[in-house]
Formats: structure tokens, sequence, C-alpha cells
């Protein structure tokens, strides 16, 4: 452990767009990417764990039956 704190090289802050396949979704109210990494899939915004895919942001059930998230053409 090192005593710097928040400034570790080589580790992305939560408060940068993951790009590495996590969550890429915006809690405002954390002021903080989500981050997490478990169920993520690939969507039209970007990379959503299951909490965050556009269906579950809209109070929407998740399609049970799509393979492919990005050819669903819905505006998000
Ligand atoms: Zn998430």
């Amino acid at each position: 452990m090192t005593s710097a704190a928040g400034d570790t090289p080589g580790r992305t802050p939560v408060t940068t767009r993951p790009t590495d396949g996590s969550c890429s979704h915006w809690i405002g109210a954390r002021r903080r990417y989500c981050w997490a990494r478990e169920g993520v899939r690939p969507y039209i915004p970007g990379h959503r764990c299951p909490a965050h895919t556009p269906a579950a942001l809209r109070g929407l059930p998740e399609p049970p039956d799509n393979p492919s998230p990005l050819l669903n053409k819905e505006s998000a």
C-alpha cells in the first residue's frame, strides 16, 4: 500500500468513464460511473450491468429473448 491517496498510476478512478467493458452508466447521485463488471453487456449507449440497461433505467423488463441488444434500435 502506498500513502498516495486516490492517484495511483494504472488505476482508473471511478469518475472516469470505463473503457474496459465495465458498466459505463453515470450514477448522478454518487457522481461516479457504475464500474460494475458482473453481467455487463454491450448496449447502444455503452456497456451496462443488469441494473443499468436501457430497459432497466426506464423501469421496463429486459427483453427475454434478445441475443443482440445492439440490433434493438430503440432510441435511448
Ligand atoms: Zn451499472
